[in-house]
C-alpha cells in the first residue's frame, strides 16, 4: 500500500468519512440506541485513522473499503449495529499498529472475537500455499464461531469482487475462482441469493470473458421483445387479481435469468442459448399479513393457471415445505402466449425479503411463530458442518471439500423420520444415503430400510414427503457393493474408509497365516520377507498380496519352492499361478479375451474372467440386483442382493463380496419359482392359471398346487428370460379376478 498523494487533502478525507456515517445511520432500522450509535462513530473514527494515508490498488482512499463493506452488511444483508462496527475494524487489525486488545478494551468481547475472524480468515486467503479446501475449512470454522465473521467476509468479498478490476489479471481469476467454488455455493446456503447471482456473474465476466459477453449481448438484443412479452404475459394476471382479489396489494416483476445460470445451463443441457426457454421469471410479490399468507399465495396460483396451462412436472412448492436455507415460495411453469414456457413464482414481501437477504432477513421474522419446521433452518446447518468438522477423517481438506457440496446441493430432498423429523438430503439421495446421514454407525450396520412401511432395496431414490426408517443389526457390514448404492459423498467415504479399516483387518490375518508357513519352513518371520514373496507371487503392492493369502487364493504350497540360503529363503522360479482358484482382477487383467456381451460384469469387468456360478439359494435373474461371492471351493457364486443369505455374507464376509450386475444383452433363460393364492372358485382352476400363463409366451417348468375350503396355493416354476418379464407375469396374475396374491420365492 502506498502513501496518500498529498493533494488529497484531510479536509476531502473527513467529509468521505461523514458520508459514510451518514448513510450507515440512514440504513440502519429504527430506533438507533446512543450507545449504538457511538460505537459506530467510534470504530469509524479508529478505522479512519489506523488507515489514514493508505489507498487502495484503484487508488481510492482505503478507508472507503470497510465503510463500503458495512454498507452492504446493512443494506444488502440486513445486519445491525454489532456488524457495522465490526465491518468498519475488519482490516484495521490486518494492516495497521491497531491492536486486538485495543479493539476488545474499547468495543468488547464480541466484536473482538468476530475481528479476530476475520483477520485470521483474511490471512488464509492471502497466502497462496493454502488450498481452496483448507480456507473453506477455516471458513467454516469462522463460521461457527458466530455465523456474522462469514456474513461480513461476504460482503468484504462482494467489495471487493466489485472493485476487482484494480488487481493484476492472475489475481483476478484466483480470487474469481475461489469466490466461485466456496463463496457461491455459502452464499446460496446463507439464502443470500442476489449476493450469489453477483459473484457468479463476475467470475463468468473475468474467467470466461467471451462467453459472458455473447450471452450479455443476446439478453440485451432480445431485451425490447422480451419486455413485451412479459407486459402481455402479465396483462390478464393484473386483470384477474383486481376483479377477483380485490384490494390486495402485489407488484409484479419479470427479470432475466441470470448471465451465469443462463451459462451454466447451455453448458449443462449443451443446448444454444435460442433454446433455452427460461430466460426469465416473472415474480409476484404479494403484500399480506403473515396469517393469510398461503392462501393468498394459492389463490394467486389459482388464478394463474386458470389463465395459462400449468406443466405439473414442474411445480414446486417451497411454501408448505420451504428448503433447508429457508427459502419459501411457490414456482410453476406455465405456457404462456406463442406456446412459451414461463416460470412464475409467487410469494409474500416476507419471503422474498428472506430469499434476497436470508440468513439475516430469517432473524428478523423469528418474533413472528413460525411454523415449527421453518425454525432452526440454520441451526440444523450448523449442526451439519459442526459434525463434518468434528469428524476425524475431515482432517483431510479434500474430503471436507466433498462433503461441503453435500451441504450445499442446488436441489433438495427432504424425508420424514419415524418420529416425524424432517433432514434434507441432495436431490437424487438413495435410502442407503439417509441411513449413513442420520449416523455413520447406522449406516454401517444398516440391514433393512423401509420406506413408508415397504422394504425397499438400498439403492431406492427418495422422494419428498417419504417416510425412511432404518434396521440395524450389528453384525452387518457394507461391503464394496454398497458404493453404488450411495450418492452422497458422505455415505461413500464411510463406506470406503470402512472396507480399508477391513482390508488392513485382513491383511493382518494373511500376515500370520504367512508367518506360520515360515516358520515351518525356515524358522523365520514372514514380517522380514513379505516384500519378496509380494513380488514372487506377482504382486506391487504387500497390501494386496497379504490379503490375497487371507482369502486363500495364493497356492502357498509353492512356498517350498523357494531356496533356502543361510537359513534365509530367496526366490526361485517366479511361482506359477495356481490351478482352479478364482483369479484376482489385477491378474485377470491381463487376460485377453473378447468381451461376451450376455455375460454378468463382475468387479466391473466381464464375468467370464472368473469361474462363477449362479446361486442356488436365490436364483438370480438378468435385472435383479446381484453381487458376487468369493466362496473358499466353489469359485464365485452370484447372489440376489435380496437373497436370504445376503445379509450374512455381507456381514461376515464383506471382504470376499465383489459388485456385479449384468451385461448388456442377455439371450438364455431362467427359472424362477412363484407362488399363487386365491380362491378356489371351481374346476379347472389350474388350467385357466396355465392357460394365462402360456398366453404369455412363457413356459411351465413345474406347477404344483395345494387347497381346501375353496382357497388354493400353487407353486410355478418359469422359464422367463429376466425379472421385468417375471414381473410381468406377476402383476398379470394379480389382475385375475380370483387372485389374492402372487409372489416370487426368495
Ligand atoms: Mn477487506
Amino acid at each position: 500500500m502506498s502513501e496518500l498523494p498529498p493533494k488529497s487533502s484531510s479536509d476531502e478525507y473527513a467529509r468521505i468519512i461523514q458520508r459514510g456515517y451518514r448513510r450507515l445511520l440512514r440504513g440502519l432500522p429504527k430506533p438507533l440506541s446512543d450507545e449504538d450509535r457511538k460505537a459506530i462513530r467510534h470504530a469509524l473514527d479508529l478505522a479512519a485513522e489506523a488507515h489514514r494515508g493508505q489507498t487502495r490498488k484503484t487508488g481510492e482512499p482505503y478507508i472507503l473499503h470497510p465503510i463500503a463493506v458495512a454498507q452492504i452488511c446493512v443494506e444488502e444483508i440486513g445486519l445491525g449495529p454489532t456488524a457495522v462496527v465490526c465491518a468498519l475494524l475488519h482490516d484495521v487489525v490486518e494492516d495497521t499498529s491497531v491492536t486486538l486488545d485495543v479493539i476488545r478494551q474499547r468495543f468488547g468481547e464480541q466484536v473482538a472475537l468476530i475481528v479476530d475472524g476475520l483477520t485470521k480468515l483474511d490471512k488464509s486467503m492471502l497466502n497462496p500455499s493454502f488450498r481452496q479446501a483448507e480456507n473453506l475449512a477455516r471458513v467454516m470454522r469462522a463460521m461457527l464461531v458466530d455465523v456474522r465473521v462469514v456474513l461480513i467476509k461476504m460482503a468484504d468479498r462482494l467489495h471487493n469482487m466489485r472493485t476487482i478490476k484494480g488487481m493484476s489479471h492472475e489475481a483476478q481469476v484466483r480470487i474469481a475462482a475461489e469466490t466461485e467454488a466456496i463463496y457461491a455455493p455459502l452464499a446460496h446456503r446463507l439464502g443470500l441469493y442476489n449476493i450469489k447471482t453477483e459473484f457468479q456473474d463476475t467470475f463468468l465476466k473475468i474467467v470466461r470473458p467471451d462467453e459472458y459477453r455473447e450471452i450479455a449481448d443476446k439478453l440485451a438484443q432480445t431485451k425490447r421483445a422480451r419486455e413485451q412479452y412479459i407486459r402481455d404475459f402479465i396483462r390478464p394476471i393484473e386483470n384477474d387479481l383486481q376483479k377477483s382479489m380485490k384490494g390486495l396489494k402485489y407488484r409484479i416483476l419479470g427479470r432475466p435469468k441470470s448471465i451465469y445460470s443462463i451459462w451454466n445451463k447451455m453448458r449443462k443441457k449443451e443446448v444454444a442459448f435460442e433454446d433455452i426457454y427460461d430466460l426469465f421469471a416473472i415474480r409476484i410479490i404479494l403484500d399480506v399479513p403473515f396469517e393469510e399468507e398461503r392462501l393468498a399465495c394459492w389463490q394467486v396460483y389459482a388464478i394463474v393457471t386458470n389463465i395459462y396451462q400449468n406443466v405439473p412436472s414442474r411445480q414446486k412448492d417451497w411454501i408448505t415445505t420451504p428448503k433447508a436455507n429457508g427459502y419459501e415460495s411457490l414456482h410453476t411453469t406455465v405456457i404462456g402466449p406463442g406456446g412459451k414456457y414461463v416460470e412464475v413464482q409467487i410469494r409474500t414481501e416476507r419471503m422474498n425479503d428472506i430469499a434476497e437477504r436470508g440468513y439475516a432477513a430469517h432473524w428478523k421474522y423469528k418474533g413472528l411463530k413460525l411454523l415449527h419446521r421453518n425454525e432452526n433452518v440454520f441451526d440444523r446447518w450448523f449442526n451439519k458442518i459442526r459434525e463434518v468438522l468434528e469428524n476425524s477423517e475431515a482432517d483431510n481438506p479434500n474430503q471436507i471439500m466433498t462433503d461441503f457440496e453435500d451441504m450445499m446441493p442446488e436441489e433438495e430432498v427432504y424425508v420424514l423420520t419415524p418420529k416425524g423429523e424432517i433432514r434434507f438430503l441432495k436431490e437424487g439421495a438413495t435410502a442407503l444415503d439417509f441411513a449413513f446421514d442420520i449416523h455413520s454407525d447406522i449406516g454401517c450396520s444398516c440391514r433393512a430400510i423401509r420406506v413408508n412401511g415397504s422394504i425397499v432395496p438400498f439403492s431406492y431414490v427418495l422422494k419428498n414427503g417419504d417416510q425412511v426408517s432404518v434396521e440395524t443389526d450389528k453384525s452387518c457390514r457394507p461391503s464394496a457393493d454398497w458404493l453404488r448404492f450411495v450418492t452422497t459423498s458422505k455415505a461413500k467415504n464411510r463406506i470406503r474408509a470402512f472396507l480399508k479399516k477391513e482390508r488392513f483387518k485382513m491383511a493382518a490375518d494373511g500376515l500370520e497365516i504367512l508367518d506360520r508357513k515360515m516358520k515351518r519352513l525356515c524358522n523365520c518371520s514372514a514380517e522380514d520377507h513379505v516384500d519378496m514373496l509380494a513380488k514372487w507371487y506377482g504382486f506391487e503392492e504387500r497390501l494386496e498380496f497379504l490379503v490375497a493369502v487371507a482369502l486363500e487364493r495364493l497356492d502357498l504350497s509353492r512356498l517350498k519352492e523357494l531356496r533356502i540360503e543361510n537359513g534365509q529363503p530367496a526366490p526361485a522360479e517366479p511361482a506359477s499361478k495356481a490351478e482352479g482358484t478364482p483369479v484376482i482382477p489385477a491378474e485377470s487383467r491381463q487376460i485377453e479375451r473378447a468381451i461376451n456381451p450376455s455375460d454378468i460384469i463382475i468387479n466391473d469387468e466381464p464375468g467370464n474372467y472368473y469361474a462363477y456360478s449362479l446361486a442356488t439359494c436365490c436364483n438370480p435373474l438378468p435385472g435383479d440386483s446381484i453381487f458376487a461371492y468369493i466362496t473358499s471351493k466353489e469359485g464365485i457364486k452370484i447372489h440376489r442382493t435380496a437373497c436370504s443369505n445376503a445379509p450374512y455374507l455381507m456381514a461376515n464376509y464383506s471382504y470376499r463380496i465383489l459388485p456385479a450386475h449384468w451385461g448388456a444383452t442377455i439371450k438364455s433363460s431362467f427359472v424362477a419359482t412363484i407362488v399363487i393364492t386365491g380362491i378356489d372358485d371351481g374346476p379347472g382352476i389350474i388350467q385357466r392359471i396355465t392357460d394365462h400363463i402360456s398366453s404369455m409366451g412363457i413356459n411351465i417348468r413345474s406347477f404344483s398346487i395345494t387347497g381346501e375350503d375353496g382357497y388354493f396355493e400353487g407353486r410355478i416354476a418359469l422359464v422367463v428370460a429376466n425379472t421385468h418379464q417375471l414381473n410381468q407375469v406377476i402383476k398379470d396374475l394379480k389382475s385375475l379376478k380370483f387372485v389374492a396374491t402372487v409372489g416370487r420365492v426368495e
